[in-house]
């Protein structure tokens, strides 16, 4: 299974091989994250934090301009974004209080599209989520709550309080289960043995698909 970080896969899906390319593709994919891409704001993106906050957003092709790219590779690296990732909810997740901890919106998301993309304590990858368990054809978890797709926030140490913040070092990735298992009140020390039986849970959910 694939641990790409978001980045990675955003590259691997635009075929970009230069160091330089990848260079760009990184600094659009933070500019969209950061920007708003809804209706008439499709085509603004945000360079920087002060953009977003003076709400005076970069244009494509301005980017394109500055970039010295074509307006058209800059689009279809818009289009291969829209249609390979979740991005209202990769924008949904940058709370204040998470960007606050980082230092800026911007940090944050450099961190965060940076990661690898796998559960921090049990190990399960993000791509097989959907795949062996969180899908229809699932009726346990049909029926409930919509949550579980993708792999969340979590904050590693959680007391005491002064330590439970969100910043580079206390933030890892991690699966629902886990999130929820852990809550706040489970030391990430102690919970290494109930991730081993998540990993387990994981391991049997894959020899059911397999089995399909
Ligand atoms: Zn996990």
């Amino acid at each position: 299974m694939n641990k790409n970080s978001y980045c990675e896969k955003f590259y691997r899906k635009l075929g970009l091989q230069t160091e330089a390319e990848k260079e760009l593709a990184h600094e659009f994919l933070l500019a969209n994250l950061l920007g708003q891409v809804n209706g008439d704001r499709k085509n603004c993106i945000y360079l920087s934090d002060e953009e977003k906050t003076q709400n005076k957003p970069t244009t494509m092709q301005a980017f394109a301009t500055t970039k010295k790219l074509e307006l058209s590779v800059v689009l279809s690296w818009y289009e291969c974004l829209t249609s390979n990732f979740n991005l209202s909810h990769m924008k949904s997740i940058c709370t204040q209080e998470r960007a606050n901890g980082f230092g800026s919106a911007k940090n944050f998301y450099e961190w965060y599209i940076n990661e690898p993309l796998y559960c921090y304590y049990c190990g399960v990858c993000e791509e097989e989520l959907e795949k062996i368990y969180f899908n229809d054809t699932n009726q346990q978890y049909k029926e409930a709550r919509q949550r579980g797709k993708t792999l969340e926030i979590e904050r590693i140490k959680t007391a005491p309080q002064k330590d439970n913040v969100y910043n580079q070092e206390n933030c890892a990735l991690s699966c629902y289960v886990c999130n929820n298992a852990k809550s706040d009140f489970i030391s990430a020390e102690d919970f290494k043995p109930i991730a081993e039986g998540i990993k387990e849970f994981w391991e049997n959910q894959r020899k059911k698909q397999n089995q399909k």
